[in-house]
């Protein structure tokens, strides 16, 4: 099976999305989230790009280039969100700051902070659902993480798309690359021919992540997919709450499941 069927098993197959909704694709400018646009749109769906311009020099002028290029292209409505102007200040200045308070890794913060900004931006633009690029390699490597810290539970509710999740204010994220390898996600840009920026984030510093990333690509192929096999098989299982309650963050009213959310907590003088 190539990418693009094994790609359309998995939206049917959990049912990530229909052609009514309105998908907001999260793009990086990187590979992954731009064939995932690309394919979404191939396919039909409804989408809209949503970029955040992370205000990190010549690295980020990259990625809004590229990602400008690829929605002229395909016409696809392009949703720019600028970190410095939104937030006051750069990534890069935004996690100094944390870290300077509280000892966390970059990607981290970096993903904290993302995933608050693409629910609240998302949620206004009326979109039914986030999608993001994060490909087999992403998972099994967080998953592998959660396991050696011994919480396979907290990947309970990952997955092709949100579990256990429903309110108003919380947009469902979908991974519709979420079975897909990353190197055959990296041949399929380079065949296509994508306005693609293959250069890592030179702020992934995560020296944690990046051994199990290492670790993982001295496995196989069919090793690789097995790691996700073996999460199909247990997520299920290790869910502990069926129906996570949604509180709404005191401070910014986003959603979140403690008082005050992620971002919030990590912003916190
Ligand atoms: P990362 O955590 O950088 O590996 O990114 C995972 C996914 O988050 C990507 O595939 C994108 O869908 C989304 N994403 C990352 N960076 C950005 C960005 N600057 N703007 C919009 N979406 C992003
Ligand atoms: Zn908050």
């Amino acid at each position: 099976m190539n990418i693009e069927q094994k790609i359309k098993q998995t939206i049917q197959k959990y049912k990530l999305c229909n052609k009514k909704e309105k998908i907001l694709v999260a793009l990086s400018g990187g590979k992954d989230s731009t064939v995932t646009a690309y394919l979404l749109k191939k396919f039909g769906y409804r989408i809209e790009g949503f970029h955040i311009d992370l205000g990190m020099g010549k690295y980020s002028e990259k990625c809004l280039s590229a990602v400008k290029k690829f929605c002229r292209d395909l016409k696809i409505k392009l949703h720019i969100y600028d970190i410095k102007k939104e937030m006051g200040s750069s990534m890069c200045y935004l996690r100094s700051a944390i870290q300077s308070k509280k000892s966390l890794k970059n990607c981290a913060i970096c993903g904290v902070i993302k995933k608050w900004i693409l629910n609240r931006e998302a949620r206004k633009l009326k979109a039914d659902k986030i999608a993001t690029g994060h490909n087999l390699d992403d998972e099994a490597q967080t998953f592998l993480m959660n396991i050696f810290k011994g919480s396979p539970e907290l990947s309970a509710n990952s997955g092709a798309i949100t579990r256990n999740i429903s309110d108003s204010k919380f947009i469902p994220r979908i991974k519709p690359l979420f079975y897909i390898l990353e190197n055959d996600v990296r041949e399929y840009s380079q065949d296509e021919k994508l306005p693609v920026v293959y250069e890592k984030c030179p702020c992934a510093l995560d020296s944690y992540r990046i051994q199990v990333r290492e670790f993982l690509n001295t496995l196989s192929r069919k090793n690789r997919i097995n790691i996700i096999k073996n999460f199909d098989k247990v997520s299920k299982r290790i869910q502990k709450d069926k129906n996570i309650k949604i509180k709404y963050c005191e401070i910014c009213r986003e959603p979140s499941r403690n008082e005050i959310c992620k971002k919030c907590e990590l912003m916190k003088t």
